[in-house]
């Protein structure tokens, strides 16, 4: 199991009370498999993602990523632990202007420290070539389409061998045959390398592939 969020609430601030985004949430998730959260905006789902991603601390509960229990971890464990197991694809790619796609994913390698003897450029065109751009690879952001951007986005989460994948609503900004043709990578993506995946979205159109579908309401996962 890749991916455990057990019995986890997360509370703000809200005026003179707290707000419960995530009400004693339940998630596991299995390696190689997809499990989507669906619910309307405002439900807590992108409030999901923050704490599976670490990047926030929930008031209860527990976090395993790859069998590590989150919680005692501090800041710099925190970051160092994302950067090793969790790839995150958020709903706009935030790629850099200046940099082809390529390169997008060699800055990834670079953080990590382990950009040595162009082994990183072969696992970066491996990558490209995974996403269907193998023929965009020195092409910049404005030279792609929307759908491209987030074929980098994604390739560039896996650059360094996540064990969890999280996804933010990859096709909101995808007219309908694109977001199909992005969601079927991400399934593809997910068993081939063996990801732990959660999709979040608010749109239940072509989630015929994933392997378990979860509704989120009002902060809680049914
Ligand atoms: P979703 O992604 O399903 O739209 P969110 O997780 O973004 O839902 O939000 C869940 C609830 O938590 C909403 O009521 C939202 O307004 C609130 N919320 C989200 N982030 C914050 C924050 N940083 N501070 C205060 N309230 C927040
Ligand atoms: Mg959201």
């Amino acid at each position: 199991m890749t991916l455990v969020l057990d019995d986890v609430t997360l509370t703000y601030p809200d005026g003179d009370g707290r707000l419960t985004a995530l009400d004693a949430v339940g998630l596991t998730v299995p390696a190689g498999t997809t499990t989507a959260v669906v619910g309307p905006s405002g439900s807590g789902k992108s409030s999901l993602l923050a704490v599976a991603a670490t990047l926030v601390t929930p008031d209860r509960g527990r976090v395993l990523v790859a069998g590590t229990e989150t919680r005692a971890l501090g800041r710099a464990e925190r970051a160092a632990l994302r950067r090793r197991e969790i790839g995150i694809v958020f709903q706009q790619p935030n790629l850099l202007p200046s940099l082809t796609a390529l390169e997008q994913l060699q800055v990834m390698a670079d953080m990590e420290g382990r950009r040595r003897h162009g082994a990183d450029g072969d696992r970066a065109r491996e990558l490209l070539a995974a996403v269907g751009l193998s023929g965009q690879a020195h092409r910049r952001p404005h030279q792609l389409s929307g759908g491209q951007r987030q074929r980098v986005n994604i390739a560039r989460a896996l650059m360094n061998e996540p064990s969890v994948l999280l996804v933010d609503e990859p096709t909101s900004a995808l007219d309908h045959e694109r977001g199909a043709a992005v969601l079927d990578l991400l399934l593809c993506l997910t068993r081939e390398r063996g990801t732990a995946t959660v999709l979040v979205t608010h749109d239940r159109a072509h989630l015929a592939g994933v392997d378990a579908v979860r509704e989120m309401t009002d902060g809680k996962l049914e």
